[in-house]
């Protein structure tokens, strides 16, 4: 079998249309949609990852705002610009670019972040919401996940190994997977024989960033794979997956890069959007 390709870029393309659909529409109600990301210091990697949000969201017709702090900025500067975003009506969703200085502490800012702006849904609060089936600004890259496997078919009922159980792609994506009905089982480093076991499940989510960690043999034949892993490799990003092996067992694979990573700034914009509508009493 040559596995279909799933191909993020077209699928985040299409999906993007849409957003740029509704912002217009909700521009002529008078709303704004505007993202504002706070970034802390010089890291190349993030600063360029920040500037393409930044353009995605002009791109559909969003307002977007970076505030680049210095590497020095302490952890209440940064509280007291994340209460300024958090009062300011013009803002609808705020990003914190993580990683931050080792003088900030990560927990306590995303705490800061204002629910209805959280739009990364890192906030306790709205993990909460997650786990309570109640409204909430679903994590991204798990929402981009599920965009993704909705070009598979049904998930009803089927066989998922998720591998990698981080807070912002194992564990939100495993729940997602529960609300369609599939059965999940979440992986870890700890996991016995965990490879070997593989060939059981239907679908494969793998969020480890280990490149070579499953290859095609691993696989059952039919499998739909996603490869959320992202490692550079002499200057270029590989997943977890071998991808030339597994494409000949797979029924769908991702790319990397190209997978789902695109589907991940996507979301960005989905809760964007969804932050601005519900703020202003929108559904
Ligand atoms: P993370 O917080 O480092 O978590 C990695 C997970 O992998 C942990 O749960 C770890 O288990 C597990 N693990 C490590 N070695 C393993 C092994 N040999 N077998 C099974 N599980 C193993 O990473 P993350 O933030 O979730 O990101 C995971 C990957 O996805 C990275 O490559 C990252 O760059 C990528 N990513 C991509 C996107 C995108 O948009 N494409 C977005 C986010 C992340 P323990 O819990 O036991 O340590």
């Amino acid at each position: 079998m040559t596995a279909e390709l799933l191909n993020g870029r077209e699928i985040a393309k299409d999906y993007r249309a849409g957003l740029q659909e509704e912002v217009e529409k909700l521009k002529t109600q008078g709303v704004v949609p505007n993202l504002t990301v706070v970034i802390v210091g010089n890291d190349g990697a993030s600063l360029s990852y920040v500037r393409s949000k930044n353009k995605a969201a002009e791109k559909i017709g969003m307002e977007s705002a970076i505030v680049h702090l210095p590497e020095e900025t302490s952890e209440d500067e940064v509280l007291q610009k994340i209460d300024e975003l958090n009062n300011d009506d013009s803002v609808s969703g705020i990003l914190v670019q993580v990683p931050l200085p080792e003088q900030v502490d990560e927990n306590k800012v995303l705490e800061a972040i204002a629910p209805h702006k959280d739009v990364d849904g890192f906030s306790p609060v709205n993990i909460g919401r997650l786990y309570t089936g109640q409204r909430t600004f679903v994590p991204c890259t798990p929402l981009g996940i599920m965009e993704l496997l909705k070009h598979t078919g049904s998930l009803e009922g089927k066989t998922v190994a998720v591998v990698g159980r981080s807070h912002i792609v194992g564990q939100p994506v495993a729940k997602l997977l529960t609300n369609e009905n599939a059965t999940v089982t979440l992986m870890h480093s700890r996991t016995k024989d965990m490879v070997a076991q593989l060939k059981n499940f239907e679908v494969v989510v793998s969020a480890v960033g280990k490149p070579g960690l499953i290859s095609g043999k691993d696989l059952k034949e039919g499998a739909i794979v996603i490869d959320v892993g992202n490692t550079v490799v002499d200057d270029k990003l590989v997943g977890d997956v071998d991808f030339e092996s597994a494409k000949e067992v797979a029924s769908y694979i991702t790319p990397v890069p190209g997978g789902v990573g695109p589907l991940t700034i996507t979301m960005v914009l989905n809760n964007t959007l969804l932050a601005a509508k519900w703020h202003n009493g929108f559904e």
